[in-house]
Parts: C-alpha cells; sequence; structure tokens
C-alpha cells in the first residue's frame, strides 16, 4: 500500500500527523505557507506559551516522541494569583504529581518538524500557499509566496491542518450544499507581554506555576520560559470602560498597570515599548459541519474546531484528533471510507464540548479565582473527590488530566456536578460546616 496524502499547515497539528501516517506506511506531503521557522531567527518573548496537558502527551507518546517535548517543557503544578493589594495564593491543579506543561509554541512547532522529517516518506515544503481544492481531482493548489509560482498536487487523501481561518475549510464550505458553519468573537482580545530574567537567567517569579492577576472582566496570566523569562498575556475588552480602546497614550498604558498589577510592573522594564510594539489580537471559537468530503477529505485542528485559550486545550485537542484516527486506522484497516465516517461523528461532539468549556473556563479565570465564595466550592469539590475518586473527579481534572474521558462526556458531568455544588453551597454556615460529615452525606445524597 502506498498512499498518498497531501496535508495542508505544517502547524503543530499537521506536523504531528504527518507522523503518525507515516509511521502506518503513507507518503505525506506536506504545505506550509510561511517559511520554515527552522531557518529564521526568533525573537525573544514574541512567542505564544501553550499548557500542554494529558490528552497533548497522549498524542506525542503514540509517536514515541513525548521524551523529546518534554525536554522543552516546565511542569506548572497550579495557578498563582496576584491580587490587586499585593497579596498572593497558590491553587494547586490537582492532586500534588498532577500538572500541566508551559511550551513554547514555536519551539514545539519546530520540534515536531524536526521529528516528521526523520521519516523518509514526509516531505515538508515551505511557503506554499494553499489556495484552492478540487474536490473531484483531488488536487490541491499552491501559490509560492517568493516567486509567486503555482503548482498543484494530487494525492489519494487530503488533510486540512490549516488553522482557525483555513483555507481548506473555506473550499469545503463553498463547495458543500448545507455546510454549517458558525464563528464567534469574544469581546476580549489579547496582547503579548514579557517578564524577562532577572541575574543570571534568574526567574524572577515562581518558575513552576501558571501566574494569573484575575481582575473581573479582563486578566492577565504568565507562563515560564526555559531561558528565565516569562511570556504574559493580557486578556483585555477592545471596548469600554477598561479596554484596549481606553490604552491609547503610554501615560494611560503606565497608569492602568499601575493600578491593575502593581507587583508586575516592576518586573516588565520594556512593559510599555512592548504594549505598542505588540499586535492585539482577536479571539474566535470556530464550529463547523461536515468535518469530511468525498471519504477522501478532512479537517482537524483548529481548522474543525478553533476555540478559546481558556482552558488551554486548542493544541491538545488537535492532538486528540491524530490519536482517534490512528486509533481508526487500525480498526478499519485503512478503510478511509469507514474511518472518516467515525472520526467526524466521534469528534464533533467532543469538539463543540471543549468549545462550550473554553468559553466558560474564561468567566472562571479572570473572575472567579479570586471569589472566596468559589474557591470555598473548590475546596469541597477536592475534599469529596479525595474521598471518593470514584464519584467525583473535578471538572478541571476530566478535561485535564483524563485523556480517557471523552470532552463531551466531561461537560455533561460538569454540568450535574454544578447543579449539585450549587445547591451545597446553599447550605447554612457553609463556610464552617464545609467538612463535615453531614456537608458529605448530602454531597451523596445528590448525587
Ligand atoms: C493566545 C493563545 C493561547 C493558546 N493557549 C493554548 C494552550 O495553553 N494549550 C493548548 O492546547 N492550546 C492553546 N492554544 C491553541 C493552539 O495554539 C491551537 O489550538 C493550535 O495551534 C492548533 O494547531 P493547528 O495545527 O490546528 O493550527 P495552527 O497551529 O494554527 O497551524 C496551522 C498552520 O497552517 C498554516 N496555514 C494557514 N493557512 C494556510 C494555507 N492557505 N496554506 C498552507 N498553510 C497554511 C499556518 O501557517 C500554520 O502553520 C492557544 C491559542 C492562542 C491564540
Amino acid at each position: 500500500m502506498s498512499k498518498n496524502v497531501t496535508i495542508v499547515g505544517a502547524g503543530l497539528v499537521g506536523s504531528l500527523l504527518s507522523i503518525y501516517l507515516s509511521k502506518k506506511g503513507y507518503n505525506i506531503n506536506i504545505y506550509e505557507r510561511r517559511a520554515d521557522m527552522r531557518k529564521q531567527k526568533m525573537s525573544a518573548g514574541k512567542s505564544i506559551n501553550l499548557a500542554l496537558s494529558d490528552r497533548g502527551w497522549r498524542g506525542l507518546e503514540g509517536v514515541g516522541i513525548a521524551d523529546e517535548v518534554k525536554k522543552i517543557a516546565i511542569p506548572m503544578y497550579g495557578r498563582y494569583i496576584h491580587n490587586k493589594d499585593g497579596s498572593t495564593a497558590f491553587q494547586p491543579y490537582g492532586k500534588k504529581e498532577q500538572a500541566i506543561y508551559s511550551v513554547s509554541r514555536a519551539e514545539i512547532n519546530m520540534k515536531l518538524m524536526d521529528l516528521a522529517e526523520q521519516n523518509s516518506n514526509v516531505k515538508l515544503h515551505f511557503d506554499e500557499r494553499c489556495t484552492s481544492i478540487e474536490r473531484q481531482s483531488l488536487t490541491a493548489h499552491f501559490e509560492n509566496n517568493i516567486t509567486k509560482q503555482l503548482s498543484e498536487t494530487k494525492g489519494d487523501l487530503l488533510f486540512g491542518a490549516d488553522g482557525a481561518f483555513a483555507a481548506s475549510r473555506l473550499n469545503m464550505q463553498l463547495s458543500t450544499d448545507r455546510f454549517e458553519y458558525n464563528q464567534h468573537y469574544i469581546t476580549a482580545g489579547y496582547k503579548e507581554l514579557i517578564i524577562p530574567p532577572g541575574d543570571s537567567g534568574k526567574f524572577l517569579i515562581e518558575k513552576n506555576a501558571l501566574h494569573i492577576w484575575p481582575r473581573g472582566s479582563f486578566m492577565m496570566i504568565a507562563l515560564p520560559n526555559l531561558d528565565g523569562n516569562f511570556t504574559c498575556t493580557l486578556f483585555l475588552p477592545f471596548e469600554g470602560e477598561k479596554s484596549f480602546a481606553n490604552l491609547k497614550t503610554r501615560k494611560e498604558v503606565k497608569r492602568f498597570f499601575e493600578t491593575e498589577f502593581p507587583d508586575a510592573v516592576p518586573l516588565m522594564p520594556t512593559l510599555i515599548d512592548d504594549f505598542f510594539a505588540n499586535p492585539t489580537s482577536s479571539l474566535v471559537t470556530v464550529k463547523c459541519f461536515p468535518w469530511t468530503f468525498d471519504n477522501r477529505i478532512a479537517l482537524i485542528g483548529d481548522a474543525a474546531h478553533a476555540i478559546v485559550p481558556f482552558f488551554g486545550q486548542g493544541m491538545n485537542c488537535g492532538f486528540e484528533d491524530c490519536v482517534v484516527l490512528n486509533q481508526l486506522v487500525e480498526k478499519h484497516n485503512h478503510n478511509w471510507e469507514n474511518i472518516l465516517a467515525e472520526y467526524e461523528q466521534l469528534r464533533k461532539p467532543d469538539g463543540d464540548a471543549i468549545a462550550d468549556l473554553a468559553i466558560g473556563n474564561f468567566i472562571e479565570m479572570r473572575d472567579k479565582t479570586a471569589d472566596p465564595k468559589f474557591l470555598l466550592q473548590k475546596k469541597i469539590e477536592a475534599r469529596f473527590s479525595e474521598k471518593y475518586p470514584e464519584k467525583w473527579i473535578p471538572l478541571y481534572s476530566m478535561v485535564t488530566y483524563s485523556p480517557h474521558i471523552r470532552y463531551s462526556t466531561a461537560l455533561k458531568e460538569g454540568m450535574r456536578q454544578e447543579k449539585i455544588m450549587q445547591q451545597i453551597m446553599q447550605l447554612p454556615n457553609i463556610d464552617t460546616t464545609w467538612n463535615s460529615s453531614q456537608v458529605e452525606e448530602k454531597i451523596l445524597s445528590l448525587l
């Protein structure tokens, strides 16, 4: 068997997918719009950091590359909350040894490209922008960014792994009757900033944590990098009283940060310059259907399900797509009609579920992590879960540390748990009785 596979997009998911398919004996050509990032000098602090968790690790382990990626990952064992009054609090993500891992998006992408190219049946083509796909002949058309030369390639299978604004998806949308498409922008955008390292690469805030400055309608987060700096991301509404629209001058930016994030300002010497130099980007959720076409074309990763980043799951979900596809290749013995039908049927509800969970987690991160009532609820849940692990896995743990629980199941179970906890939080004197046997029995009776 020597099937030729075209993958559009050498991002995180396209690169990992190529490794999976190459190990199954396929010949893969990946076409990437951008230049080869491995040959370009990256400017410090310009890279987005991603939280890699168990679903993502499972995807990497499936092709034996988790250890390679671990070399460029930093474990974060919990949230480190920075309050406005300067006080801080550490909230563990789960049990003691449980962590999510900070990785630079560019670093992991480059690593995946290197690992993909180690397979002789994977070929990467850079500066090639996909312009259209002819479905009948399964021909993809490209324009070279530098030479402007046009080219085309024919394959037996094609994967659109070209991200949230995928050209492949648009092509399918325009050529498919009753294609469902929903695109939603949240009212907040984001901007990357930096906390550089101290003397001799010293981490200036706790290294092994995800830092959050929760401020109600907005927040800043910071994730550690191997070289001692932290990539900070400010999530802020585009419009309104506290918004990007109202941060037009250096004075306004300085005053805003000094008021809202007073403990961070002394750690950010290039703050004002970075604020004006770095772009303000928007955050989109994309839901669409179908994900597969003509039994030989499929959308995967953000091209199928772009989500907002607040559960740290976009890449993890895309890697899980690869795991599921790989399992289906084995199950259906390379029968792509059956593989793609089941892929779409399994993954669409999970893509929708993690999209909704991610929106919900924005509110939790920016708002509730500083709310004592919410923290008490989490404490009650953690205590109950420790005692009855078979009856209660907290939602965060289901999504982050339980790759065998589907996102759609986690969403349903999380909603059931929330209903129970709303009743528990109404109990009289819950502040003082939260760790009593009566509260425990009440939860048991509501399960
Ligand atoms: C601020 C932010 C924070 C995030 N944090 C997390 C996190 O903590 N954890 C997590 O799991 N996820 C996170 N994500 C999401 C994660 O970055 C994405 O889910 C992931 O990058 C999706 O991978 P992908 O390969 O599907 O798409 P992409 O990484 O976007 O790759 C698509 C590739 O296709 C190429 N391409 C596009 N159009 C064309 C074309 N016409 N022809 C050829 N090539 C093309 C692009 O250049 C790109 O290389 C975050 C996202 C953002 C924006």
